[in-house]
């Protein structure tokens, strides 16, 4: 039974939500959960996941419990951003009374998040204690266990930390190991695929080729039906290596494939 996780990004369009130190909760909390669901994707098999909004979106409080419900969502995050001068990370569920796998779900967040914003310094739950209930209109209104974070203070000293894209990236990926632990599914190896392209003569060729030979990549050439040199490149994981590649190849505007291998 596939398992289905909706994300609910705080805020976004017309309602940036909290703002201070340059950043907007809006832009936080959409950046953190794509790192959680590219991190989902790259290492998790047995899901599906959808998100409030894909870009800066205007989702009205009501629409967002709705969207979750309508799918049948078996679990709900909103992701935001504290603000009012404090310091720290809490997470919320309904205050109202909640089953132990909302509970379950709120400790198995607070865990992962406290650990990776630890490897960035000295990060305490705000108050001294992570697990709250309050009367949050996304926590109530939906049907599934549903918990909302909130990720430190975006107008205190805490902001040095979400300005640093490698923290919001590892709060994004404990959010994602988080729901995968909570909802039991399995590992998949890394995805291996390689880079196909080619086709070109002249500068185009020379180029391609003299970047692979400079790199020290492995590739395999072959010929098309028009005697046009192809190369298949990798294999690659995704990683810098593979994004460096592409980008090069992006760069220069030739075409390209990617193949599972
Ligand atoms: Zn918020």
């Amino acid at each position: 039974m596939v398992k289905k996780i909706f994300w609910d990004k705080g805020h976004g369009g017309a309602d940036p939500g909290a703002c201070g130190n340059g950043l907007r909760e809006s832009d936080l909390t959409h950046a953190i959960v794509e790192y959680a669901m590219g991190y989902m994707n790259a290492n998790y098999s047995g899901f599906e996941q959808r998100t409030s909004r894909a870009g800066d979106q205007t989702v009205p409080l009501g629409q967002r419990d709705d969207l979750a419900d309508n799918w049948g969502a078996d679990i709900f995050i909103s992701v935001h951003i504290n603000a009012g001068g404090g310091t720290g990370f809490e997470s919320y569920v309904y205050n109202g009374g909640v089953d132990a796998q909302t509970l379950a779900l709120q400790k198995v967040l607070n865990d992962e998040i406290l650990a990776a914003m630890r490897q960035f310094g000295n990060i305490q739950a705000h108050g001294g204690a992570a697990a709250r209930q309050d009367n949050f209109s996304v926590l109530r209104e939906t049907n599934m266990p549903a918990v909302l974070t909130e990720n430190l203070f975006i107008d205190s000293n805490d902001a040095q930390y979400l300005k640093n894209t490698a923290f919001l990236q590892a709060v994004g990926e404990a959010h994602a190991r988080a729901a995968a632990k909570h909802l039991g599914l399995p590992a998949q190896s890394p995805k291996q695929f390689f880079f196909y392209t080619g086709g070109y003569s002249g500068e185009g060729l020379a180029k391609i080729h003299s970047y692979l030979m400079g790199k020290g990549l492995g590739f395999t050439p072959s010929r098309g039906r028009e005697g046009h040199l192809f190369f298949t490149v990798g294999p690659f994981q995704e990683t810098a290596a593979s994004a460096d590649v592409e980008g090069f190849l992006k760069e220069n505007g030739y075409w390209y494939s990617k193949q599972q291998g």
